[in-house]
């Protein structure tokens, strides 16, 4: 089966309000011009998600992403941000398991799956990000932690709900580094994602489930990352904050 590519924006902690409107103006006119074919997504922070849900209506040249969302419908929980409210202000999508989320606010595999839940609940498609730290792989642990990550997050799901799931592969030591996996690196680690994800739920859904790779992908290194047959496109984080490399990167997963 041959799947769509996507490419999504994770913008993280930056820009201002201006410099949001000006990257989405940018992106706009960029997008437009390019027509990309591939589905593209972009993760501004919360301030700036009805802006660009208003934008995305108007103009349909991309779908947007929340970074993050609370682990609960509603209530007590100051400074979170619930899946509904994020649905009733347009948002597609939402990254949840980022690794800077799993690292500096202590999000486990069991907080995760309660986020996911919440997100389907309310439509909302999980980019569910997975990936080992740097000791990990050079203790080719690789393979067990990102199957724990796959299974504890994602395989209480039932067949209509992982269908809506992406799952992003965000090897820690690439993010943000400059140093990405090898496009070999990324194959292996997608195939084998795919195989947990056949195992489990069978064929079709393993040949639909779209798979990303993140970490220090950029204008230089996409094309050939989005090659390997288990790529189906990327969650880009640094080179998303430039309008020109950002849609290169999605006219290069266009081909
Ligand atoms: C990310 O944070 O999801 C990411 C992929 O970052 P970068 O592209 O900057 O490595």
């Amino acid at each position: 089966m041959k799947r769509n590519k996507i490419v999504a924006g994770n913008w993280k902690m930056n820009l201002d309000f201006e410099e949001a409107q000006t990257l989405i103006e940018d992106l706009e006119t960029l997008l437009d011009e390019k027509q990309p074919s591939c589905e593209v997504i972009i993760c501004p922070p919360f301030p700036y998600l009805e802006l660009a849900t208003d934008e995305a209506s108007e103009h349909e040249l991309f779908e947007v992403g929340a970074q993050n969302c609370a682990a609960w419908e509603s209530g007590a929980y100051t400074g979170e941000v619930s899946a509904k409210m994020l649905d009733s202000i347009g948002v597609n999508c939402c990254i949840i398991g980022h690794s800077e989320r799993r690292k500096y606010f202590g999000e486990d595999n069991a907080t995760l799956a309660a986020k996911v839940n919440l997100a389907l609940k309310y439509e909302i498609v999980p980019i569910f990000c997975v990936g080992e730290v740097l000791e990990e792989r050079e203790a080719n642990k690789h393979f067990d932690v990102i199957r724990k990550q796959v299974e504890e997050g994602l395989f209480h799901l039932d067949i209509a709900d992982i269908e809506n799931v992406i799952i992003a592969y965000e090897p820690v030591w690439a993010i943000g580094t400059g140093k990405t996996a090898t496009p070999a690196q990324a194959q292996e680690v997608h195939a084998f994602i795919r195989g947990l994800v056949k195992e489990k739920y069978g064929d079709d859904i393993a040949s639909q489930i779209h798979i990303l790779y993140g970490g220090s992908c950029n204008a230089k290194n996409a094309s050939e990352l989005f090659a390997q047959p288990d790529v189906d496109g990327g969650l880009i984080g640094g080179a998303s904050l430039k309008a020109e490399d950002f849609v290169s990167i999605c006219e290069q997963a266009s081909k």
